[in-house]
C-alpha cells in the first residue's frame, strides 16, 4: 500500500510547464524554468527545433537565428538585433553551464524581429503557448513590400539635435476620444472638452519627437474612442515608450478652483485618496466601451502581464519623473509631482508608460493656459524633451550593459 502510494506521488509530479516549438520538422516541448524568478528556456533546449546557432563570449551571448543576430548580455534585460533594442522581461542567465534565455524573448521578440518566420500561439491545455515556424512559401507571402522601410541598420552616429544613437518609437494617447469626452473642462473657452485638449497636444508632441529625430506614433488622431484595454496595445514592434495624455479635474467643492499644476502617473497601485480619485476618473470610460479587448489570455498571458509590472515599474518611474520635471518647468500651474496609480490604459502597455496630467480644467489660469495654442505647444515641447532625457538615460545604460565591440 504504501509502496503503491510512493509510486504514485513519484509518476504524477505537477503539471508540466512547457512551451512547443513547431516547425514544418516536427514538435518538440520545451520546459519553462521559474527559477530566477521569470519564465526562462534554456538555449540549448530550442537551439536544435529552431535551428538557432549559440555563442557565449565572456558575459555576451550571442544567438543566430534565420539570418537574424541576437545579442544578450547576461543579466541584463535588453536584446539587440541589428539597430533594434528590445526591453526584455527577465534577463538571461547561466546555470548548470547552460545558457537560459527569458521567455519573453521567445515569445515576443522572435516574432517581432522575424514577424514573416515565426508566429507565437497563445496557451492551449497543455502547454504555455506555441513558437510556429511558418513554412517557407507563407513566409515570403508574408514579407513586407519593398516600399516598407528598410530594416534598421548598425548604431548610426548621435543625433546632432538630441544626441541619441538608436532609433526610438513613442506611442503618444491622447486620452478620451467620440462620446468620451473627459471632464467638461471648467476654464476651458465654451466648445472645448479634455478630448479636445489631449488631441491636440498629442498632435504637437507628435511633430516635437519627429523633429528631434525620434518616432511617434498615435493610438487616435482623430476624435474616436478606442477601448481603454487597447490602447496599451498600440506599443509592440518597435515602440519603446507609452505616453497617455489627459487634463485633470477637481470635484465640486469650495476649494475645487485653487488646485492647479501638473503630474506624472505610473503605473503602481493607487497610493493616496488624491491617485485613487485620478485613476477612477480615467478609467470610468470602460463605461463607454462595448465588446471584448484583445488583451491576452492564458497562463502564459497572465504570467507575462505579471512580470511586465515588475518589470517596467522601474523604468516607467524613471520616465515620469524626468518628463515631470520638464513639464514642471514651464507649467504656470505649478509642480504637483511624480504619483502612482493603477490606469487600465497604462496596464496594457508593454513598455514603460507613464500618464500625463497636464493641468487642471477645473482652475482658472491652468484651463487658460492649456487652451491656448502656446500652452499646448509649451506642454508638447516640455514632454518631448522628458523623453529625449530618458532615452538617453537608457541608451547609457545600454552601452554599459553591451559595449560596442570592434568598432
Ligand atoms: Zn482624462
Amino acid at each position: 500500500m504504501s509502496a503503491l502510494l510512493w509510486a504514485v506521488l513519484v509518476i504524477t509530479p505537477p503539471p508540466p510547464q512547457s512551451v512547443v516549438i513547431a516547425t514544418p520538422r516536427g514538435e518538440t516541448s520545451v520546459p519553462v524554468t521559474t527559477e530566477r524568478g521569470t519564465a526562462a528556456v534554456a538555449a540549448s533546449q530550442v537551439a536544435s527545433p529552431l535551428g538557432l546557432t549559440l555563442a557565449l563570449d565572456g558575459s555576451r551571448v550571442t544567438v543566430g537565428l534565420s539570418g537574424v543576430v541576437f545579442i544578450f548580455q547576461l543579466g541584463a534585460p535588453f536584446v539587440r538585433a541589428g539597430g533594434v533594442v528590445y526591453g526584455l522581461v527577465g534577463e538571461p542567465y547561466v546555470a548548470r553551464d547552460t545558457v537560459f534565455l527569458p521567455l519573453h524573448w521567445l515569445a515576443d521578440c522572435v516574432p517581432r524581429a522575424l514577424g514573416g518566420r515565426y508566429r507565437w500561439e497563445p496557451a492551449s491545455a497543455g502547454d504555455l503557448g506555441r513558437l510556429v515556424e511558418l513554412p517557407v512559401a507563407s513566409a515570403v507571402a508574408a514579407t513586407a513590400p519593398p516600399s516598407a522601410p528598410v530594416p534598421h541598420g548598425p548604431p548610426a552616429a548621435p543625433n546632432p539635435i538630441t544626441g541619441l544613437r538608436l532609433r526610438h518609437t513613442v506611442v503618444i494617447d491622447p486620452g478620451h476620444g467620440g462620446v468620451d469626452p473627459g471632464n467638461p473642462g471648467r476654464y476651458f473657452p465654451s466648445h472645448l472638452v479634455e478630448k479636445d485638449i489631449t488631441l491636440a497636444v498629442g498632435r504637437l508632441l507628435r511633430a516635437e519627437l519627429v523633429r528631434r529625430g525620434i518616432g511617434a506614433a498615435l493610438t487616435r488622431s482623430i476624435d474616436t474612442l478606442i477601448d481603454l484595454a487597447d490602447r496599451g496595445g498600440f506599443c509592440k514592434a518597435d515602440c519603446d515608450l507609452f505616453v497617455s495624455i489627459h487634463v485633470n479635474a477637481m470635484p465640486d467643492g469650495r476649494r475645487a478652483d485653487r488646485v492647479s499644476g501638473v503630474e506624472t502617473y505610473f503605473l503602481s497601485d493607487a497610493k493616496t485618496e488624491d491617485q485613487q480619485r485620478v485613476a477612477q476618473m480615467e478609467n470610468e470610460v470602460i463605461r463607454f466601451e462595448t465588446g471584448t479587448s484583445s488583451a491576452a489570455t492564458g497562463p502564459l498571458g497572465f504570467i507575462l502581464r505579471d512580470l511586465q509590472l515588475n518589470e517596467y515599474l522601474r523604468e516607467s518611474a524613471q520616465l515620469a519623473r524626468l518628463v515631470q520635471d520638464s513639464t514642471a518647468r514651464i507649467h504656470p500651474g505649478g509642480d504637483r509631482g511624480v504619483q502612482q496609480a493603477g490606469f487600465t490604459v497604462l496596464t496594457t502597455a508593454r513598455r514603460p508608460a507613464i500618464l500625463v496630467e497636464t493641468g487642471f480644467a477645473t482652475n482658472r489660469t491652468d484651463g487658460a493656459f492649456l487652451a491656448s495654442s502656446l500652452g499646448q505647444h509649451k506642454i508638447a515641447s516640455a514632454i518631448a524633451d522628458g523623453i529625449v532625457a530618458y532615452l538617453l538615460e537608457f541608451e547609457r545604460k545600454l552601452a554599459i550593459a553591451a559595449p560596442a565591440r570592434g568598432r
